[in-house]
């Protein structure tokens, strides 16, 4: 059988992002983002190769969005395309891996959107845009969530009243399973261990940042929650604080709640520490050059990883690995070795070497000799929704 095609698609309210994934390549064959949907400025850029190119398509919409992508795919898959598998930020309870799309699934989508109301219905948008423009494909939804849905529910409850649990489905879910999952698949290939057998910490550090505690390839505890605010300080998330911050600043400020939720979704993290920047590269060059809020930042930013993963190491009954991924993860060679720094009670230890060599795509071990493994894994979500999808398809 040639090998197949899937078009992965990730939609947000205004814009989409794709990636052509073929099973037997690493690299997608075409990927891309069209953004402004629904303005005068809207626009698809793509890749193919190391080819650029890009196109105004004013005031389209998703499905004109992707009217527009359909022959560029075609082409590209050489006329064979196989199947859609669409990224979902939250599938509550209901969804424990990814499905064929059909009416309940659409609708089971749009009930968990009380749960996710910036993610799901842009992705419900661009799931309904996409069975518009192709009718006669199977279509999979691989959600976020689906991953932590076997944490055990010490893990996953709240210490608040059984009701919100029961009647409002306030719980833990965590996010970036889809990530979580790959990673800890590819570290036990590269360890020579089996999947099932295999206990490891990820911590994946991109934009957002989380962290999982993965046994025998189920995720056993997170540190995102109802909500991706939860946990680690982020790119501009605050993560954990006080629960009675909104009450404080309420009182003494007058903040009402979309201003705090600004605060603490947009204005925090790493950019309110630092008070210059989100993004860690930008972070690390100032810190060289002494400045204080980037250096502040980025010591608060390893000492709460750090907590994190000691934390999600109470599930694990040992410990095969520490696992860095994401953006930050695979690149910030400052950022492992600070964190690993503070976790001497796990024995855990880097070769500054190994450490220093694994950036810009390059994976590997970088443990000192004699000392639990820590692995570098560049995650890949599009393949991993597309293997997802692969795997729904009729033969
Ligand atoms: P992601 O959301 O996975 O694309 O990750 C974005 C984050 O990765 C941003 O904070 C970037 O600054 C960070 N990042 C990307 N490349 C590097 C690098 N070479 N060194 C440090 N941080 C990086």
């Amino acid at each position: 059988m040639a090998s197949r095609n899937i078009l992965v698609i990730n939609c947000g309210s205004s814009s989409i992002k794709f990636a052509l994934i073929n099973e037997d390549h690493g690299a997608a064959t075409l990927q891309g983002l069209a953004e402004r949907l629904g303005s005068p400025e809207a626009e698809l850029r793509w890749q193919q190769g190391d080819a650029k190119d890009s196109l105004m398509i004013p005031d389209a919409d998703h499905r004109a969005a992707l009217a527009q992508l359909l022959p560029r795919v075609q082409q590209a898959a050489g006329g064979a395309l196989h199947g859609i598998g669409h990224r979902v930020v939250h599938g509550g309870e209901q969804f424990t891996s990814a499905c064929r799309i059909d009416a309940a699934v659409l609708e089971a989508i749009g009930s968990a959107a009380v749960l996710a109301p910036l993610h799901n219905p842009a992705n419900l948008q661009g799931i309904e845009a996409a069975l518009a423009v192709f009718p006669d494909l199977p279509q999979v939804a691989v959600f976020d969530t689906a991953f932590h849905q076997s944490l055990p529910e010490h893990a996953f409850r709240y210490a608040l009243p059984e009701s919100l649990y029961r009647e409002q489905g306030i719980r833990r879910y965590g996010f970036h399973g889809t990530s979580h999952r790959y990673v800890s698949q590819r570290a036990a290939e590269m360890a020579g261990l089996a999947y099932d057998d295999s206990c490891w910490l990820v911590a994946h550090l991109g934009n957002g940042c989380s962290t999982c505690a993965v046994i025998n390839g189920q995720s056993r505890d997170t540190s995102m929650g109802l909500t991706p605010l939860e946990g680690l300080v982020m790119g501009t998330r605050s993560g954990d604080v006080d629960p009675n911050l909104h009450g404080h600043l309420a009182r003494t400020l007058g903040w009402d709640l979309p201003r705090i939720d600004r605060l603490l979704n947009h204005e925090s993290g790493l950019k309110g520490l630092s008070g210059l920047s989100n993004d860690m590269r930008s972070l690390e060059q100032a810190r060289e050059q002494g400045h204080a809020g980037a250096t502040l930042a980025i010591e608060v930013f390893c000492y709460r990883l750090a907590k994190s993963l000691a934390a999600m190491a109470c599930a694990l009954p040992r410990l095969d690995g520490l696992l860095f991924t994401g953006g930050i993860g695979e690149n910030s060679a400052l950022v492992r070795s600070k964190t690993v720094a503070h976790l001497q009670l796990l024995n855990l230890k880097l070769d500054p070497a190994a450490n220093a060599r694994c950036v810009r795509g390059v994976s590997g071990t970088i443990q000192a000799e004699g000392h639990p493994r820590i692995l570098v894994v560049p995650t890949n979500e599009e393949r991993q929704i597309a293997l997802d999808t692969l795997a729904l398809l009729p033969n």
